[in-house]
C-alpha cells in the first residue's frame, strides 16, 4: 500500500516546491552575497527545505541545526519551548538565517527567536516555507516566505503526522480516515 493512498489533496507539488526554493535562493543569494551567513534550522520538519534551500545559495554558507519540544498535550503548540538539541557553534556576530519549514501560531519562533538574540549574532532573518497566518498568536517578522496556506493541518516534504508522510516529495492534505477524526490541531 502507497502513501499516496492516504493522501486527500496536493496543496504543492514538487515542481511548485522547487521553482520557489530556487527563487528564495536567488533572493538570499543576493542579500547575503559575501557575509557569511549561517542558516539555522529546526529538526526535523525543516530538513528537506534546508537541504534544497542551502543548494540554491550560490555564496558560502554554514548550517547548524537544532530541537525542540513544546510542553503541552497533543499538537497544538503551548509556547513553552524546551530545547532538544543546542547549536554546535557560536553565533556571536554572525548573520543568522532561521530556516523553518512552517509557521502556524508562531510561538515556537517567537521563543527561539529571543533565544538566539540573546547570543549576540550581528542579524537574525526568517525565512519559513509555508506561512498558515490563520491562528498566529505572536507577531513574526517573516522576512522571506515560500507561500501563503490556509489554515489546514498539511503534510509531506519534511512536514509529518505522527512522524510519518516526511517524504512525500510534495505538500498536501491526509484523508479524514488517517486521523480516525478530526484532523489534528498545530
Ligand atoms: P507554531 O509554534 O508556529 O504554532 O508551530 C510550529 C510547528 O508546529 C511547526 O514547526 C510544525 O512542526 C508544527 N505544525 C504547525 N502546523 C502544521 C501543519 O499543518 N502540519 C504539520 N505536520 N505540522 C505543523
Amino acid at each position: 500500500m502507497s502513501l499516496h493512498d492516504d493522501v486527500e489533496e496536493v496543496l504543492l507539488d514538487a515542481d511548485a516546491i522547487a521553482n520557489r526554493v530556487a527563487e528564495l535562493g536567488a533572493q538570499l543569494t543576493a542579500d547575503f552575497g559575501d557575509r557569511d551567513p549561517v542558516l539555522v534550522s529546526v529538526l526535523k520538519g525543516a530538513l528537506p527545505f534546508l537541504a534544497d534551500l542551502m543548494r540554491a545559495m550560490e555564496m558560502p554558507v554554514s548550517i547548524d541545526l537544532m530541537e525542540v519540544s513544546s510542553y503541552g498535550a497533543g499538537t497544538e503548540t503551548s509556547g513553552q519551548v524546551r530545547i532538544l538539541k543546542d547549536l554546535s557553534r557560536s553565533i556571536e556576530g554572525r548573520h543568522v538565517i532561521i530556516v523553518e519549514d512552517i509557521i502556524d501560531t508562531g510561538l515556537t519562533l517567537n521563543y527561539l527567536l529571543k533565544y538566539l538574540a540573546d547570543k549576540a549574532p550581528a542579524s537574525v532573518r526568517i525565512v519559513c516555507l509555508l506561512d498558515k497566518p490563520a491562528r498566529r498568536l505572536a507577531d513574526i517578522p517573516i522576512d522571506y516566505r515560500g507561500f501563503e496556506i490556509p489554515d489546514r493541518f498539511v503534510v509531506g516534504y519534511g512536514l509529518d503526522f505522527d512522524e510519518r508522510y516526511r517524504n512525500l516529495p510534495y505538500i498536501g492534505v491526509l484523508k479524514p480516515s488517517v486521523y480516525g477524526g478530526a484532523p489534528p490541531e498545530g
